[in-house]
């Protein structure tokens, strides 16, 4: 089973799906816990090409190549062979994030093009964790690393991709749910741990 956890940043991605990996490893289940961009050290490599110094290096269009070229690596060396061995693949981000974050500038239609050339899988199930923007952003920028740079387009940013999301949500109704982020974790948790088991029963 692969699954992929969206939203816009802040919004308890990689807390939860951290939660639900070790919920699912006490369910006596092997869960793989990834992410992107990253996730194989060739893909951790580009990951530092693509978030560290200057946010201006790359065209939207050669940065779309780097988040494929990572995806690819992070495919072919990590989520295949661990769904091979029959683990459960927890990734925080997938194709979706690309479908938004690269494909804003008019490039949503090359994004399509070049997943169905290069990559061609989409997770079993995608949890789209909704989560109020303003809020989010101030999470976010809380922990923003030195390292690292964060897409602060600020507010405006957010309010698009919480959209985008959303509206990616209805694209894709068989492989998307939408969970409300705006509660204690906990309570989040359940959720997603009660919609990923409905999924395993399917
Ligand atoms: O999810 P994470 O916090 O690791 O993402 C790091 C940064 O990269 C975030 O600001 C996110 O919005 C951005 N990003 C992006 N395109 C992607 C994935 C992440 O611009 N496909």
């Amino acid at each position: 089973l692969f699954l992929s956890f969206e939203g816009i940043d802040g919004s308890g991605k990689s807390t939860q799906a951290r939660m639900l990996a070790e919920r699912l490893s006490a369910d006596g289940m092997t869960a793989l816990l990834t992410r992107e961009p990253g996730g194989s050290p060739g893909a951790e490599e580009i990951r530092a090409l693509v978030l560290q110094g200057d946010p201006d290096r790359w065209s939207p269009e050669t940065e779309l190549l780097l988040f494929t070229a990572a995806r690819r690596d992070h495919m072919e060396r990590t989520i295949r062979p661990a769904l091979t061995r029959g683990e459960v693949v927890i990734c925080d981000r997938f194709a979706d994030s690309t479908r938004l974050y690269q494909g804003r500038q008019g490039l949503r239609d090359t994004v399509d093009k070049l997943h169905n050339l290069m990559i061609g899988m989409e997770p079993d199930l995608t949890i789209i964790l909704d989560m109020d923007p303003e809020a989010g952003l101030s999470r976010a920028k809380a922990r923003a690393t030195a390292e690292e740079r964060f897409e602060d387009f600020g507010i405006a940013l957010q309010l698009q991709m919480r959209a985008g999301f959303l509206a990616l949500s209805e694209e894709f109704p068989a492989r998307i749910r939408v969970i409300d982020g705006n509660r204690r974790p906990e309570y989040v948790a359940a959720d997603i741990h009660a919609t990923v088991m409905e999924a395993l029963d399917a």
